[in-house]
């Protein structure tokens, strides 16, 4: 029997991947939540119908929305995670032992339970001591948090749905707040291709711009992701993300990557010519 996942990539375009078998499905409070095997990319997490990650791409994802923060931060400490809670970005963090506490804001607890059970891959590590985990709105968390971050994380779906606060101006301004002074933001910025997603990636970044003095993009490539080409903001109070930055300190932590190193790190800053042309328009 041929059974196939099918994703709406936009209205005109749709990506499938032949499936294995289905190991689990159900309604949370905030979104359906699916998990099954494909033949190609392994276990997906699929919620809403839109795959969150899957395990043959989840670690370009994951390491390029941490170590770029967490190389151009010289001594993060302290750092929040805003949605995430399939756990990789949190296996990423705990990766560096000068990070004395994370925590993890997930709306929904059940992703978390599920990731659990059936994506020990990226939650293997949401039971690290410095993590403490909060089911909460990240929106509604943020408002009552104050220069306590050195980088927040904003590892959320996209502006539709429970996370749709989390690509507002009043979500950026408080994360802002809720920085260091040298602080940095780093959250996922939608792709720059198909029109929808351009237009939220246009608003979102327009929106950032308005809170940090500095703001920037960069590039990833993700094979599930629609058009594959995916992108992250990097919004700061202090640090450049490729200036001054000691490439040799992180080096020396020895941290073990398979997408990230420090010369892409700096190279994924450099965009085509028409994501710099929407960039600028939107601002
Ligand atoms: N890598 C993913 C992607 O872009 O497709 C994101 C993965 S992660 C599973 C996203 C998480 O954000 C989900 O578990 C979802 O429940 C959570 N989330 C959505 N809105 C949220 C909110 N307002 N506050 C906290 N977590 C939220």
């Amino acid at each position: 029997m041929d059974l196939w996942f099918t994703e709406n990539h936009t209205r005109n375009v749709r990506f499938s991947m032949k499936v294995d078998r289905q190991l689990y499905s159900g309604r949370s409070e905030f979104q359906r939540i699916d998990v099954f095997d494909s033949l190609e990319f392994g276990r997906v997490l699929v919620l809403d119908g839109y795959t969150m990650l899957t395990e043959k791409d989840e670690f370009m994802y994951h390491e390029m929305i941490v170590h770029v923060p967490l190389c151009a931060h010289p001594a993060a400490k302290s750092v929040l995670v805003i949605g995430g809670g399939d756990g990789g970005t949190v296996r990423e963090l705990t990766r560096y032992p000068g990070v004395e506490r994370i925590d993890l804001v997930e709306i929904d607890e059940e992703v978390v339970e599920v990731c659990k059970k059936y994506l020990p891959q990226t939650a293997s590590k949401l039971d690290d001591a410095r993590v403490r985990t909060h089911f909460e709105d990240g929106l509604k968390y943020i408002r009552h948090h104050e220069a306590e971050y050195d980088v927040i994380i904003v590892d959320s779906t996209d502006p539709f749905g429970p996370g749709e606060g989390l690509f507002t101006r009043e979500f950026y301004g408080n994360c802002f707040r809720a920085l260091k002074d040298d602080g940095i933001m780093v959250n996922q910025h939608e792709s720059p291709f198909y029109d929808d997603s351009a237009q939220a990636m246009q608003r979102a970044h327009a929106r950032i711009v308005h809170s940090f003095p500095l703001a920037r993009v960069y590039q990833v490539h993700i094979p599930t992701y629609p058009s594959g080409h995916w992108l992250f903001g990097f919004a700061s109070k202090k640090y450049h993300p490729v200036k001054g930055v000691d490439w040799d300190r992180w080096e020396a932590l020895r941290i073990p990557t398979r997408y990230y190193n420090t010369k892409l790190h700096a190279a994924s800053f450099a965009l085509p010519t028409y994501v710099e042309a929407m960039l600028r328009e939107g601002e």
